[in-house]
């Protein structure tokens, strides 16, 4: 049966990835898998270089005096990297969900923390507006994507300090002006690779300012002076992570797939928007592109519904337990085709009910 994957995150690769990952770890150079050879050999080195040109290359960052790193620990371990490399004083966050929360939470052991707005009463369903960040600030954190609530930041505050983005649910996934950012973060296992590498793009000239001594494996200079390779890198994630970003560079770059992220985003909303066995779940003006949050509008119909989506080779549409109801995670991979056999099944769920 083909299988339609919505899930959030370990997520959908693009086939024609897997298969060349998987061939690799039989075979990656002269008989010997990728899994095997030194890190430090030349057929490796390139699978470094390459995948950090590419990712400067897609954000169109290449050329203003910003490194890229593939890093261990996940985009939780960026939370606390970025204050310990960045707060000396005091820095603003804006809260817009659980990942964001968990950052403000780590930041908070190193210094102080301004929340310049939160939607935490509403349980997150909108992106707050509005609000001031205080010049003083040693920089401004924000998440551009929300995928546990399934809101998205559409547009980015001006500020003279320096901005610091988690986009672990939507790097390469539309056009922003990336170079806006000083420090953006993104978890690999969202929409670029596998578990286990994430990507952090920072412009050098924000390092430095902290008088706290840093341990090198936290330290992004330390990290930059090594290429990445300051310990053993993740070898996998990182060549994986490279095939994904050529995929993408084929298809056109993120100008191109953001196109059809749109459609398939349109698609979905469309359908929960007419439906009326189907509720929304975050704020229309805030929704996000790449993971759909929605509710039956009747309880009666769950297991009819789930089943008739289990039944479609649909996996992965359960919300998160802190939302409920489902969540359609529709990243780079995820081809139109599936999200159509998704609201093939939900209006069809309102013909029999
Ligand atoms: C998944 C996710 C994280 C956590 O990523 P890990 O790599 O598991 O630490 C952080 N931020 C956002 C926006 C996420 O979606």
């Amino acid at each position: 049966m083909k299988r339609h994957n919505f899930s959030a995150g370990p997520c959908i690769l693009p086939g024609s990835v897997l298969q060349k990952a998987s061939e690799a770890v039989i075979n990656f150079d002269n008989g010997l898998s990728l899994l095997e050879i030194s890190h430090r050999s030349k057929p490796f080195v390139d699978v470094m270089e390459n995948a950090r040109i590419l990712a400067l290359e897609l954000l169109g960052l290449e050329g203003k005096g910003y490194k890229a790193l593939f890093l261990q620990g996940g985009a939780s371990t960026q939370f606390l990297m970025v204050a310990f490399n960045m707060l000396e004083k005091r820095a603003s966050y804006l809260n817009t969900g659980t990942w964001s929360d968990n950052a403000i939470k780590q930041a908070k052991i190193y210094g102080d923390v301004f929340e310049v707005a939160s939607s935490k009463e509403a349980n997150y369903n909108y992106i707050p507006k509005g609000y001031d960040i205080p010049t003083d600030s040693d920089y401004f954190h924000c998440t551009s994507n929300n995928t546990i609530f399934g809101t998205q930041m559409k547009e980015f505050p001006n500020s003279s300090v320096p901005m610091v983005c988690d986009m672990s649910s939507d790097i390469f996934s539309r056009e922003i002006d990336f170079s806006k950012f000083d420090l953006i973060y993104a978890g690999a296992q969202k929409n670029m690779g596998p578990a286990g590498a994430t990507l952090v793009v920072v412009k050098e000239d924000v390092l430095g300012k902290v008088s706290r001594q840093i341990p090198s494996m936290m330290d992004y200079k330390a990290q930059i002076s090594k290429g990445s390779m300051f310990n053993t890198p993740p070898v996998f994630a990182v060549y994986t992570s490279m095939l994904t970003l050529e995929w993408l560079k084929d298809l056109g770059g993120i100008a191109a797939i953001e196109k059809e992220n749109n459609k398939k985003a349109q698609l979905i909303y469309s359908e929960i928007d007419l439906n009326p066995l189907f509720k929304g779940f975050s704020a229309k003006t805030d929704r996000s592109t790449m993971n759909a949050t929605f509710t039956l509008t009747n309880g009666d119909l769950k297991e009819t519904f789930e089943t008739m989506v289990n039944e479609a080779g649909i996996n992965g549409l359960s919300g998160h337990r802190s939302v409920g109801g489902y969540r359609a995670s529709m990243y780079n991979a995820l081809p139109l085709e599936s999200v159509g056999v998704l609201v093939d099944v939900m209006s069809e769920l309102e013909r029999k009910a």
